[in-house]
């Protein structure tokens, strides 16, 4: 990969890449199609899948998380990618003379609220695969959902801090018609699940509805509390977090108003389902 990206840096064409982790849906698609029109046709457009363990905890679905590979290769193919990159994890963490990987990238700002603290070492896992990716496929420019508003943010991080040449583009949720943002995670669901989930993205609403009413703004506890009752109302469903916050700086904030950030995680049966808007 490495080798093919210098030969095309050398000959002056532009990369974009798109990194996943595979079981493409039409919310990778739209990062596709946004990083294909920065390069414009005659750029490269790379996809990378590949779940990486590093960002996995051990009690999570690392082992069970879904994979098809032909199907993703059909879209990637439809979508006018360049090149999927597939590389496994006897090459990403290979053993060397010394012993295993021993390298890690480690943002400490925007990384230890919400999915941070929900989730100890996940950050740490997708800042060095992100690191070791961009050392593999040399973008001029990198996009990335806001489905995952916090990675985008880590990343920004560590792009800006570390020095790397690339530009990092977020594109916006894709969703489902009932609200519902599209995930690979979706996959787990039940039907009766499935039903239970679109609170996730009710709560975004109403809290937007609410905040937008309101000029002065509402304090956080008071929105906190009624969307914890909503989703309380939902058997199936329990909350993670949920948190209102600088979109710019991620410091949670009392007094939610127009332009606040909101994200919550919410458990539906066993699945861990993420959302985040900007109200
Ligand atoms: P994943 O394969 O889940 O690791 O996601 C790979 C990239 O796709 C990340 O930048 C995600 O934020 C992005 N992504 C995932 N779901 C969506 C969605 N529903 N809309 C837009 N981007 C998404």
């Amino acid at each position: 990969m490495q080798r093919q990206a210098l030969a095309w840096r050398r000959a002056g064409v532009r990369i974009a890449f798109v990194p996943t982790m595979g079981y493409l849906h039409s919310g990778h698609a739209s990062l596709m199609q946004r990083a294909r029109r920065i390069v414009g046709p005659a750029g490269k457009l790379v996809v990378s899948i590949y779940v990486n363990p590093a960002q996995f905890g051990p009690q999570e679905d690392l082992s069970r998380y879904p994979r098809d590979l032909p199907g993703d290769k059909a879209l990637c193919s439809r979508m006018g990618v360049d090149c999927v990159f597939v590389p496994g994890t006897d090459e990403m963490y290979p053993p060397d003379k010394i012993g295993n990987h021993s390298t890690y990238v480690l943002e400490t700002r925007v990384s230890s609220s919400m999915e941070g603290s929900s989730r100890p070492t996940h950050f740490r896992g997708v800042a060095t695969i992100v690191a070791k990716l961009f050392n593999l496929v040399l973008p001029e420019v990198a996009v990335f959902g806001a489905k995952d508003f916090q990675q985008a943010a880590a990343i920004r991080k560590m792009t800006a801090d570390l020095n790397f040449p690339v530009r990092i583009v977020v594109a916006p949720t894709i969703r489902e018609p009932d609200g519902l943002a599209l995930s690979s995670r979706n996959n787990y669901l039940s039907v009766e699940e499935r039903s239970q989930a679109v609170v996730l993205s009710q709560a975004l609403w109403l809290v937007a509805r609410r905040v937008s009413r309101c000029k002065s703004g509402v304090p956080a506890s008071r929105l906190k509390a009624g969307v914890s009752r909503m989703v309380a109302a939902r058997p199936l469903a329990s909350m993670d977090y949920i948190e209102f916050f600088d979109p710019a700086t991620l410091e949670p904030v009392q007094r939610v108003i127009r332009g606040t950030q909101m994200a919550l995680a919410v458990f539906v049966g066993k699945t861990r389902l993420i959302d985040n808007a900007l109200l």
